[in-house]
């Protein structure tokens, strides 16, 4: 976090803009609420966070494979998983401006304390007792209507040629946990695998969210980077622990988040089949607020799956051949909280020499979207050119390297530490020979992103530098 300041999300967001992390969708046309599109070192941020989360569920458990399973599924799947019938969230509309504002916010926003172990009722008649006080975030207006139910599913006309859609639409996948259930049984036939096993998945989800705020934590299309556990339900309880601990470990081990921003929070009002929900929350720039979810499902959904499809999706144990439906622990994260997060967690302002101060991502080296700059010191000696590509082409056959040479060093690395380049490569006149210092002839400086410090490598040496320093 930064020195003597607390970072907001406007500093979040104005880099994200200025060097290419993340853009409004859609701006030429005024943007899309709710969507947003990662720019060219988003996606390498992006794709660098996924790599690590599937190295730490899918590579390093012998038992958990992948799957990368349809955005579209059967209607039924939606009806199976509870989320035609229930997923919603009461809304208030307002009468003035039509906007419509989900109720928990608005009451909150209000400074009026709607306690989680609240059912949806309590909160609801809560907000009836306090609605004429309540002022509309748009237009400022206190006329807001009663709370109604609104689906999140984003609903398609997929097939609308063929059948009569509006009464069982293709919806766009809300979550991508039900493509994992809907082939365990796949699965299970296809590949080696005997329960206890996991199954991994990432990928695209789709919700109707109902606010638009927050930057990339709350979007309308987003990614989930799922794991689904299945279990035998005596032990149920104790594997989830054991993902509880394994999942906090990763962002404190793995990706290195400072622990003080992060912590569990129990969810007390379960839904009826879940048996045990903690969520991970990161201290975003605007409060502690969900990250990952670590829940015990239960044998609901395979159950569920079995009672709408007709098929058995029960398991029997080859050894003592007990037949049972295996129970779940799910861990369930969204690839934007975490890139929001791991942004947060580097973002760094601080000063250099006396009136100049700097702005630094301090990534992970490993999740860094350039691991390499190399420069020429000038851009007009074809000499000093030369040598710096040269050296570039090198380097980018093994890792994600920039070659620039506009502007003077100081700004190159103003500009590397604001994406977060942990090396900086330099080539000088004393590289050729042509300096003062003749014993530097065939080295580089090479400068470190956090401590600024510059030391001379020979250029023979680079890569083992860079094998020994950006693992
Ligand atoms: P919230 O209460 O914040 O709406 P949720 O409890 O509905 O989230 P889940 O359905 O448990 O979320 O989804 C699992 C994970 O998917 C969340 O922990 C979060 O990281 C991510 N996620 C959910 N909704 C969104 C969204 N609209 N934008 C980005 N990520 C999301």
């Amino acid at each position: 976090m930064s020195e003597g300041k607390n970072i907001t999300l406007e500093n979040l967001v104005s880099l994200c803009k200025r060097r290419g992390f993340v853009f409004p969708s859609s701006e030429i046309y005024g943007g899309f609420a709710a969507v947003y599109d990662f720019g060219p070192y988003g996606a390498e941020l992006a794709k660098n966070i996924r790599e690590t989360w599937w190295k730490a569920m899918v590579y390093d458990h012998e038992n958990i494979v992948g799957l990368d399973s349809a955005i579209f599924m059967h209607p039924k799947v939606w009806e199976a998983s509870g989320h035609v019938g229930g997923f919603s969230d009461p809304l208030a509309e307002c009468k003035e401006c039509h906007t419509r504002v989900r109720v928990d916010h608005l009451l909150e926003e209000a400074g009026v304390f709607a306690d989680e172990k609240m059912s949806e009722e309590e909160i609801n008649t809560l907000f009836d007792a306090k609605r004429a006080m309540i002022t509309c975030p748009k237009c400022g207006k206190q006329c807001f209507s009663e709370a109604k139910k609104f689906n999140l599913l984003v609903k398609s006309n997929l097939g609308s040629f063929t059948e009569d859609w509006t009464k069982e639409p293709a919806y766009l996948r809300g979550e991508t946990c039900q493509g994992i259930y809907i082939n365990f049984k796949n699965v299970i036939d296809s590949s080696r695998v005997k329960v206890p096993f996991g199954i991994a998945q990432i990928g695209k989800a789709f919700r109707n969210e109902i606010t638009a705020r927050q930057f990339i934590f709350r979007k309308r299309e987003f990614e989930q980077m799922e794991m689904q556990y299945f279990v035998h339900p005596d032990t149920a309880a104790e594997t989830y622990e054991q993902w509880r601990e394994k999942r906090f470990r990763f962002y404190t081990d793995i990706l290195g988040l400072k622990k003080e921003n992060i912590r569990w929070h129990q969810h007390e009002n379960l839904v009826f089949y879940a048996k045990a929900a903690w969520d991970i929350e990161y201290r975003y720039p605007f409060g502690f607020c969900e990250m990952e979810g670590v829940h015990n499902r239960s044998d609901y959904d395979l159950t569920q799956h079995a009672k709408f499809s007709g098929v058995d999706l029960s398991y029997r144990d080859p050894q003592t051949n007990e037949k049972y439906v295996p129970w779940i622990v799910e861990t369930s994260v969204g690839l934007e909280r975490m890139f929001l997060a791991v942004l947060t967690d580097a973002y760094t302002e601080e000063p250099i020499g006396e009136n100049e101060m700097r702005v630094v991502l301090k990534f992970p080296k490993k999740l860094a979207p350039v691991k390499i700059a190399v420069f020429p010191l000038l851009k007009n000696k074809p000499e000093l050119v030369a040598q710096a590509r040269a050296i570039y082409e090198t380097l980018a056959s093994e890792w994600h390297c920039e070659f620039d040479d506009n502007g003077n060093v100081g700004k190159r690395y103003r500009r590397q530490d604001e994406i977060g380049t942990p090396y900086c490569v330099t080539v000088d006149f004393d590289t050729l020979g042509q300096g003062e210092n003749k014993s530097l002839e065939g080295t580089v400086t090479v400068r470190d992103r956090d401590t600024m410090e510059q030391i001379r490598v020979s250029i023979n040496e680079l890569q083992k530098y860079f094998s020994e320093n950006l693992k």
